[in-house]
């Protein structure tokens, strides 16, 4: 029997008010009008196609927040009562401040940071990802992005070289949250009576090992995960900001003889400071020995296992437990984008142990089998697999080799021109797309060298054509390039070295100036 619907509301008592009979109003129906959607997409396409097609050599309009503040707060409709009308001029106006005040991320000018100018294809896809909103924990609710991430966790597996059968891959908002993933999943396999029972259940503190040069996010997650940062076992590293492994096991020792219990061991392929990779098959065996779980934090580095020229940077990569990959950064994804894999899924699944009966099923379904949230701290997660799934399905994974083997040569050639300079002097030996070194004419004592390095690289930024970064190498600023725009060429490059001494110099004639009046004012 079925029955139409005019049967079935008669069959209800009416409302006791009108209220809820009302139609919507014309305002609120026009607001998502679909026509709307094609009206302010034409506008804003074409604006976003000139921002795209900008390849000045430029840097970071950095205005002062107030001002901001304010220009942003006159875009504000006054309207409190009836729904404001469309506006195409605020809405443009919004787009304008937007890519105004941004790092512009397609310049050549832009080599300060670790995510970069999107491959157009992955904007136009996370655009639909919006359109259609699909949150993609629950195969119900996102069902083509929990295929894709499926088969995109098998094509990047095949790089990473664990059993297909048994291995697990999860999406999480970024790389922070991964690495709290793994850590996670890691102490509950070797505390599993903490997830119940709480902190106190276990004998002896449980500790993790990691590098001197490790991701602020690790050090982060044993707080949240009430490890306490005492109980963060710290590995020495060599000069280049390896973990060495020789070192490694004494510490270690040193550890257990304090009581304390290591459950797992985090390498870094790239750190993010200076690139640097780990030794993964050393720390591999060291693990083993140990019995700890080896979690690799790859977020920058492990999209270097695409390209043939690279990959041997991540050598011992398929004996870890786990591994975190942003492809946010190196795969030139929208953030955040981060891809967390796991050797054995049934470790995938430890880390988040509770069930709730409105979203998990007691007995897995075809369908159910597809979910992550039993693998995700996120309910709710933007499908963010798309844009990474729909550029690999359109162009191939050559796409991204080819990018990362020119991001790595161009970085090469900066450590030839900036090695070639008596007045500069290289940090290290770039392992990637990062290098780290100081503007140093002979003759400046340390703490002069690290304001310098401050100095110069703040009025680089204020000077608004390039954007770099700094960094702490041994308790000394340094200046930090990463190379994530593949137009970046030897021209740019030298000029960011001429912009460096010249202002290096200025600012050193400057204070030798300062220092000059001071004596002259401390003898009148
Ligand atoms: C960027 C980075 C992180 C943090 O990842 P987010 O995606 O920014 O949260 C962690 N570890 C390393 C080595 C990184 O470079």
């Amino acid at each position: 029997m079925t029955s139409s619907l005019s049967d079935v509301q008669s069959s209800f008592p009416k409302p006791a008010t009108g209220e809820s009979t009302q139609p919507p109003t014309p305002a609120l129906t026009a607001a998502f009008d679909p026509g709307r959607f094609h009206d302010g997409a034409a506008d804003i396409v074409s604006r976003l196609t000139t921002y795209l097609g900008d390849r000045s050599v430029r840097g970071l309009d950095l205005q002062h927040p107030e001002t901001l503040l304010k220009a942003a707060r006159e875009l504000m409709t006054l309207e409190r009562q009836g729904i404001a009308d469309f506006d195409a001029d605020r809405v443009n106006q919004i787009v304008d401040l937007y890519t105004e005040t941004g790092i512009p991320v397609h310049s050549p000018g832009y080599m300060g940071r670790q995510f970069s100018g999107v491959v157009p294809l992955a904007s136009l896809m996370d655009l639909v990802g919006s359109v259609v909103n699909q949150p993609s924990s629950f195969y119900e609710a996102g069902q083509l992005p929990n295929v894709a991430e499926r088969l995109m966790a098998e094509e990047l597996n095949r790089f990473i070289g664990w059993d297909r059968d048994r291995f697990a891959m999860v999406t999480t908002s970024g790389g922070s949250l991964a690495n709290m993933t793994a850590l996670l999943a890691a102490r509950n396999r070797a505390f599993p009576q903490i997830w119940t029972a709480g902190a106190d259940s276990t004998p002896g503190r449980p500790a993790i090992a990691v590098s001197e040069e490790a991701h602020y996010s690790v050090t982060r997650a044993a707080g949240v995960l009430g490890i306490g940062e005492r109980q963060i076992i710290r590995l020495p590293v060599d000069r280049a900001g390896r973990i060495r492994p020789d070192l490694a096991a004494p510490v270690l020792d040193e550890a257990h003889r304090r009581g304390l219990r290591p459950f797992c061991l985090v390498a870094s392929a790239g750190t993010t400071s200076m690139g640097a990779f780990d030794p993964l098959e050393e720390l591999a065996a060291l693990a083993r020995r140990y019995g700890l779980w080896l979690h690799v934090d790859g977020a920058h580095g492990a999209s270097l296992l695409l390209s043939d020229r690279h990959r041997h940077r991540l050598r011992g990569i398929e004996q870890a437990d786990s591994l975190t990959w942003d492809a946010h950064k190196m795969l030139f994804m929208p953030a955040p984008c981060t891809l967390l894999f796991y050797r054995d899924k049934a470790a995938a699944r430890g880390a988040f142990r509770q069930r709730a009966s409105y979203v998990f099923d007691d007995e897995p379904d075809v369908y159910s089998a597809y979910d992550s949230a039993d693998k995700n701290f996120e309910c709710t997660k933007r499908p963010m697999i798309m844009p990474l799934w729909t550029v690999w399905s359109v162009y191939g994974p050559a796409l991204f080799a080819q990018k990362i083997d020119r991001l790595c040569a161009v970085t090469r050639q900066a450590h030839e021109m900036v090695a070639a300079e008596p007045d500069f002097a290289v940090a290290h030996e770039p392992e990637s797309n990062i290098l780290c070194f100081r503007y140093r004419p002979d003759g400046l004592d340390p703490a002069t060298v690290h304001r310098l390095q401050l100095e110069i690289r703040n009025r680089i930024r204020d000077g608004g054509r390039f954007f770099i970064s700094k960094v702490d190498i041994d308790g000394t600023a340094a200046l930090r390039v990463v190379v994530m725009n593949h137009l970046i060429n030897a021209d740019h490059l030298a000029m960011l070295i001429t912009e460096i001494r010249d202002i290096g110099q200025r600012v050193l004639r400057a204070s030798a100036t300062a220092r000059h009046d001071q004596r002259k004012g401390s003898h009148s």
